[in-house]
C-alpha cells in the first residue's frame, strides 16, 4: 500500500470486487463498469478561498469538497480544517464515507470536504470568515437532498452554526427560501436543530458492537472481559464509560500524555473529572503506562480510539488482545492487518464500529426534515438495532466467505452500492 490514501481506497475496492464478482453472474460487464466508476468520486469541487485577515490583508486557503457516490442517497460527510488536508485525502475519505453509510444501511452516499489551514493560527473572527467563504463556494452544490456536510477534525457545532446561517443567507439572495438550511448540515448544537445523543453516539455505537462481538466470541461473563482503550477524547471516553456501565472491565485508558492501568477496572467518569482537576490521567492512578504498552497489554479487547496508523508492522506482532474494535479512523495499517489476521485476532473495522456517529447525524437530518424532535431515549433506541444489524451482517459475510472482519464489512457495503447502481441502470 502507498502513502496516497486514495490509491489505498482503490486497492481495497479492487480486492473486494474480485470476491464479489461471482455474485453477478451474467452481469459481469455492468459490474466491471460500476467498479470502475466507484474508483473516482462523482464530483470534486475545489477553489482557493480568499478571506480578509484581522490585519486587513487578504489571504487564500485551498478548499475541497469531494462527492463520491450518491446512488443510495445524498452525499454525506464531514468538513476537515487541517494543514495536512489534501485532494487525495478528501477523495479517499469520501469513498470510505460511501462504504460507512452503506454498512449501516442509512440512506446516504459518501462525501468529504476540507480546507488546508491550521485553525489554531486563525482568530475566531478569521475562522468564521473562512467557514462562511466555504459555504459561499458550495451553496449551489449542497442541500438536504444533495450533499449534507458535518463536522470533522477541527470543525465544531459552532462552525456548523455559522455555515447554516451563511447558507440560509445565500439561499435568500437567490430567492430559494423554501430550502431547509437546518437539514443541510449535521453536528449542530442542540439549540440549533442538533440531535440528542450525538455526543456519545460514536462511543456508544461501538459498545453496542462490543456486546454482540463478545457473545459471538463465546465470552460467558462480561465482568471478566478486559478492555484497553487508547484515546480518552470524545470517542474513547464514551466507549470506556458505556462499556464499564454495562459491566465490562476497562483496565487501561490513555490520552496523548500517556496511559494508566488498573486491573480492578477504571471508572471513566471519575477518571475524566480527576484528569480535569489534576491536569493529567497519570496523576489519578498509581500504575502509569506508555501508549505503546497499552496497545500490547494482555487484554481481551483492544480499542484504538485516538489516531490513525498506531498499529503497524513494527508492533502488530506484539498485540496480545483477542479482538480489536477500531474506533479511530484507520488505526491499523494494511501491513499490520495481515499480521493480525495471521494471529487470528478478530477485527471489527472502523467503518462499522464507529458508524454510530454518522447514524445519529442521519437521525438529526430526519428530525430537521420533519421538524419534530426525539428524546434521548428514542435516539438511543433507534441506534441500537442499526448497529446490531450491521454487525450481524458483517459476521455472516465473514463466516460465509471465511474472510476477516474488514473484508466482510467492505463486501457488504460495496455490494449495497453496486446493487443500487445496477437497479438505476444506465450503465454502459
Ligand atoms: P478527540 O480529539 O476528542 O480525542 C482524541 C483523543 O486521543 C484525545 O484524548 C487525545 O489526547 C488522544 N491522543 C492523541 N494522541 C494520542 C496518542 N498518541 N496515544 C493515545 N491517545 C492519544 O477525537 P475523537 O472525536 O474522540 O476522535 C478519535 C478518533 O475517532 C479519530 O480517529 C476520529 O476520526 C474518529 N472518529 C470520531 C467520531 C466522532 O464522532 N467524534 C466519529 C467517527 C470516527
Amino acid at each position: 500500500m502507498s502513502n496516497n490514501p486514495h490509491a489505498n481506497a482503490i486497492k481495497q475496492l479492487e480486492k473486494v470486487a474480485k470476491l464479489l464478482r461471482v455474485d453477478y453472474e451474467g452481469q459481469e460487464k455492468a459490474f466491471d463498469v460500476i467498479i470502475k466508476r466507484l474508483k473516482k468520486p462523482d464530483f470534486v469541487h475545489q477553489k482557493k478561498l480568499t478571506i480578509k485577515m484581522d490585519n486587513g490583508k487578504k489571504k487564500q486557503f485551498q478548499a475541497y469538497r469531494s462527492q463520491h457516490n450518491n446512488a443510495r442517497g445524498p452525499y454525506k460527510g464531514g468538513i476537515r480544517f487541517h494543514q495536512d488536508v489534501s485532494l487525495e485525502e478528501v477523495k479517499a475519505l469520501s469513498t470510505w464515507m460511501t462504504w460507512k453509510c452503506a454498512v449501516t444501511g442509512i440512506p446516504y452516499g459518501g462525501g468529504k470536504g476540507g480546507i488546508i489551514v491550521d485553525p489554531r493560527k486563525l482568530s475566531k473572527r478569521e475562522l468564521e470568515r473562512l467557514s462562511r467563504a466555504y459555504v459561499d463556494f458550495l451553496t449551489t452544490k449542497i442541500g438536504p437532498w444533495v450533499d449534507v456536510p458535518a463536522p470533522d477534525v477541527n470543525t465544531t457545532g459552532e462552525i456548523m452554526s455559522w455555515m447554516v446561517d451563511q447558507y440560509q443567507k445565500n439561499l435568500a439572495k437567490k430567492g430559494l427560501i423554501q430550502e431547509n438550511p437546518l437539514a443541510t448540515f449535521t453536528g449542530k448544537p442542540l439549540t440549533l436543530g442538533g440531535s440528542e445523543g450525538r455526543d456519545e453516539a460514536t462511543g456508544l455505537g461501538g459498545v453496542m458492537v462490543l456486546e454482540k462481538l463478545v457473545a459471538k466470541m463465546g465470552f460467558k461473563d462480561k465482568k471478566k472481559v478486559t478492555i484497553a482503550v487508547q484515546g480518552f477524547g470524545n470517542v474513547g471516553y464514551w466507549f470506556a464509560k458505556h462499556a464499564a456501565d454495562r459491566g465490562y472491565k476497562v483496565v487501561a485508558i490513555s490520552d496523548s500524555k500517556g496511559g494508566v492501568f488498573d486491573p480492578k477496572g477504571i471508572d471513566a467518569a471519575k477518571a475524566l473529572s480527576c484528569k480535569k482537576e489534576q491536569g493529567s490521567l497519570g496523576k489519578c492512578y498509581t500504575k502509569n503506562i506508555a501508549n505503546e504498552e497499552l496497545l500490547e497489554l494482555n487484554v481481551d479487547i483492544l480499542v484504538p480510539a485516538a489516531l490513525e496508523n498506531v498499529i503497524h508492522k513494527g508492533n502488530a506482532d506484539k498485540i496480545k488482545a483477542k479482538a480489536i474494535i477500531e474506533m479511530a479512523n484507520g488505526p491499523i495499517t494494511p501491513e499490520a492487518d495481515e499480521i493480525l489476521a495471521a494471529k487470528n485476532i478478530v477485527l471489527v473495522p472502523d467503518v462499522l464500529s464507529n458508524s454510530g456517529g454518522v447514524t445519529v447525524s442521519y437521525f438529526e437530518w430526519v428530525q430537521n426534515l420533519q421538524g419534530y424532535y426525539w428524546s434521548h431515549k428514542e435516539v438511543i433506541d433507534k441506534l441500537q438495532p442499526l448497529m446490531e444489524t450491521a454487525f450481524a451482517q458483517m459476521w455472516n459475510m465473514k463466516t460465509k466467505h471465511k474472510i476477516d472482519g474488514r473484508m466482510a464489512t467492505y463486501m457488504t457495503a460495496v455490494k449495497r452500492v453496486v446493487d443500487a447502481m445496477m437497479l438505476r441502470g444506465g450503465i454502459n
